[in-house]
């Protein structure tokens, strides 16, 4: 399928892609997420055929592109700014690649009558893009991506101008189209939320590389770096110097710690403490300093800035018992 080999770019002396290589394999959504700025438009611009990288290649189907221009590359771009033609109605806008590609009429009426179903759009058709909300207009947007039956998908944050709740509707849907669709797609976001709701697997971005590949639960239980685990919100990251090879200690306690590097008496690491259920994890018997109501649980700051979510509220200043998987982070 498609195949980053070795892609670098640099804009104004900095390198922002820096020797990127991955692949996104038939059927699969792979979510490339990163903080705003760390050049993931850039990619997708230069898989589109919008930009060229400066070094490394990019194959479909073991063909590089190179020499491929953008309209003839065969793939599906959504952009957070939907970029529908306003002077088109709804179903010319579906229908726009189709009657480029000169497909007969009665398959274009076919085509874009099933579209506006499955994006729930249905009696749409004469309907102008400004009389739309921005969700129906983004569905519209992947509906005329979706109309080409591209062989490739790729979305640039295409719901980073939507509110929150109509944004996870969304995130639902659009995974289930993408399923059904069994068409590869690039997705890329700053929002690990979203990345997590619709990938298969997750590429993060960081410093012009790619730090960490994974599927979500993977990627969740292992984010790999400091950088990392706070980016992904996945868990509490703190300081720790070891007391022994095998025991390092902590403001909020020392725990025995096995990992695979080796290290040495007084060395300093950044450790992941996530929250556990399980028997025989470590216990943290620490203040309440804060309780945050959050929806269906509570969200508890302990002392030593460690934050643990409980079904019931413990109160300000009370010492409690939580259980935590200790993990090194490189
Ligand atoms: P992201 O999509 O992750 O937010 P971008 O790919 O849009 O990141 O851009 C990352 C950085 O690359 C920008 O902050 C900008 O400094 C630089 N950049 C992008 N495109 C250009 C360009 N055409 N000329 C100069 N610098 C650019
Ligand atoms: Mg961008």
């Amino acid at each position: 399928m498609l195949e980053l080999k070795n892609i670098s770019k640099t804009y104004e002396g900095r390198l922002l892609l820096d020797d990127i290589t991955f692949a996104v394999q038939a059927g699969e959504t792979v979510c490339l997420l990163g903080a705003s700025g760390s050049g993931k438009s850039t990619l997708l611009r230069m898989i589109a055929g919008l930009e060229s990288p400066e070094n490394g290649r990019i194959l479909f189907d073991h063909i590089d592109l190179a020499s491929t221009p953008a309209h003839l590359r065969d793939f599906g771009l959504v952009f957070q700014d939907y970029g529908l033609f306003p002077h088109l109605n709804i179903f010319d806008n579906i229908a726009f690649g189709l009657k480029m590609r000169k497909l007969p009429a009665p398959e274009i009426n076919l085509r874009v009558t099933s579209l506006l179903k499955q994006m729930d759009l249905a009696g749409f058709e004469k309907r102008k893009v400004t009389d739309l909300s921005g969700g129906e207009q983004q569905r519209v947007a992947l509906a005329r991506a979706l109309a080409t039956r591209p062989r490739l998908l790729m979305f640039d944050e295409p719901l980073g101008a939507l509110d929150r709740s109509l944004k996870e509707g969304l995130q639902k849907e659009l995974r289930s189209i993408l399923r059904k669709a069994g068409i590869p797609a690039i997705y890329v976001t700053h929002d690990q939320d979203e990345a997590f709701t619709l990938a298969d697997r997750i590429l993060l971005l960081h410093e012009g590389k790619i730090i960490r590949a994974g599927t979500p639960a993977e990627i969740w239980s292992n984010p790999g770096s400091a950088w990392a685990a706070r980016f992904l919100n996945a868990g509490n990251v703190i300081e720790g110097a070891f007391v022994s090879p095998d025991k390092i200690k902590t403001a909020v306690g020392v725990f025995p710690l096995k990992c695979r590097h080796k290290h040495s008496k007084g060395q300093r690491i950044s450790l992941l403490l996530k929250q556990s259920n399980e028997i025989g994890e470590e216990e943290l018997r620490l203040k309440v300093e804060d309780v945050l109501f959050k929806q269906d649980q509570f969200e508890v700051r302990l002392r030593g800035g460690i934050i643990v979510h409980l079904k019931d509220a413990p109160k300000t200043g009370q010492t409690i018992r939580v259980r935590v998987k200790v993990r090194c982070l490189e």
